[in-house]
C-alpha cells in the first residue's frame, strides 16, 4: 500500500497521534534488511552462489518509524561490516548501531525519539549514546541477557507488589495481560560506566478454543514506568506487528519529519540520503 503524499502539516498529523505517551516517535533499529546486488559493488561484498549465478549482498541495519496499528516507514539504513578477523554478530551490528545513530540525530537533531531495540543492543555503549543524545529507549530483555539487572528485578518485583497492571479483553479472543514493573535498577556496565534502567515484564495469555498459552516479555528502559504509562511502553514497541507489515514511505514521512524536527531548530539539517535505501530488496 503507498499513500498518496498530502500537505506537510496532515502528514505531521498522522506522524503525531503515534507518538508514544504523545511525545515520542517510536524509531526500530533492526538488523535485519539485505541488499543485493547482480555485480560486485566493493570490496566488501558478501556472496553467495546458487545455481552458478553469483550474487552479491549486504545485510544492513535498517531505522523504520513503527507505528501502534503496525505500519512500519524505512527511514535510513546502514552497511553492516565485518571489520575484525572474527567478528561477532552482536559487535557487527553494534559498530554499524553507532554510525546510524549519528547520522539519524544529525538528520533530525530534535526529534523527540524513543528507540526500540532487540536484546542484541541491551549494553551500556547503546544506553550511553542514547543518553548522549537525548533519546528514550525500550530494549527487548531476555534472560540470558544482563544478568545482574534480570535477576535485581525479579528479586525486587516480589518487594513491589503494588506496581502491578492487569488487564482482560474478551473479543475476538480472550487476552489477559499483567504488567509489572521495577524502576531505578543500578547497572554498572564493562567499562565502569553506571546506568539506572527500568524494567518491564508483560505476561500475555491468550485463550484460543480453550488452549490458553502464556508468554512472556520484558524490556529494559530509561523511561520510568508507572500505572499510568506501563500498558503503552508495553505495548507500543511491541516488536511483532510490524514486522509482518512494511511500508515504504519513505520520502513524505522524512519531509515530515524533519518539519517537526526542526521546529526549534534555525538551520534546518542538509539532506543526507543513503546510497542503497531504493535498492533494499526484501526484509526480515
Ligand atoms: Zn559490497
Amino acid at each position: 500500500m503507498c499513500h498518496a503524499p498530502g500537505r506537510d502539516s496532515d502528514s505531521q498529523k498522522v506522524l503525531e497521534r503515534y507518538r508514544l505517551l504523545d511525545q515520542y516517535y517510536v524509531i526500530a533499529i533492526d538488523g535485519t534488511g539485505i541488499c543485493r546486488f547482480s555485480e560486485r559493488h566493493c570490496e566488501h561484498c558478501l556472496t553467495r552462489t546458487p545455481n552458478g549465478q553469483t550474487t552479491y549482498y549486504h545485510y544492513l541495519l535498517e531505522a523504520k518509524l513503527v507505528t501502534w496499528d503496525g505500519l512500519s516507514f524505512s527511514l535510513m539504513s546502514e552497511f553492516i561490516e565485518n571489520p575484525q578477523a572474527n567478528p561477532t554478530r552482536q559487535d557487527c551490528e553494534l559498530n554499524a548501531f553507532h554510525r546510524l545513530a549519528e547520522r539519524l540525530k544529525k538528520r533530525f537533531p530534535r526529534l523527540p525519539i524513543c528507540l526500540s531495540l532487540d536484546g542484541l543492543f541491551a549494553c551500556g555503549p547503546v544506553f550511553l549514546r542514547c543518553r548522549d543524545y537525548n533519546w528514550r529507549f525500550v530494549i527487548v530483555l531476555k534472560e540470558g541477557d544482563l544478568p545482574s539487572i534480570y535477576h535485581e528485578f525479579v528479586g525486587l518485583a516480589k518487594l513491589q507488589p503494588d506496581e502491578k497492571l492487569k488487564e482482560r479483553i474478551l473479543k475476538p479472543l480472550e487476552i489477559k495481560r499483567s504488567f509489572r514493573w521495577v524502576n531505578a535498577i543500578e547497572y554498572c556496565d564493562s567499562k565502569g560506566q553506571e546506568h539506572l534502567l527500568n524494567v518491564i515484564e508483560l505476561h500475555e495469555t491468550k485463550s484460543a478454543d480453550g488452549n490458553p498459552q502464556t508468554t512472556r516479555f520484558m524490556w529494559v528502559s530509561d523511561l520510568e514506568i508507572n500505572q499510568g504509562n506501563a500498558r503503552a511502553v508495553a505495548q507500543n514497541p511491541g516488536r511483532d506487528r510490524w514486522k509482518i507489515e512494511n511500508r515504504i514511505y519513505l520520502a513524505h514521512t522524512e519531509a515530515s519529519l524533519l518539519s517537526i524536527s526542526t521546529v526549534t531548530t534555525t538551520r534546518p539539517p542538509k539532506s543526507s540520503t543513503s546510497s542503497c535505501r531504493w535498492r533494499i530488496s526484501s526484509f526480515n
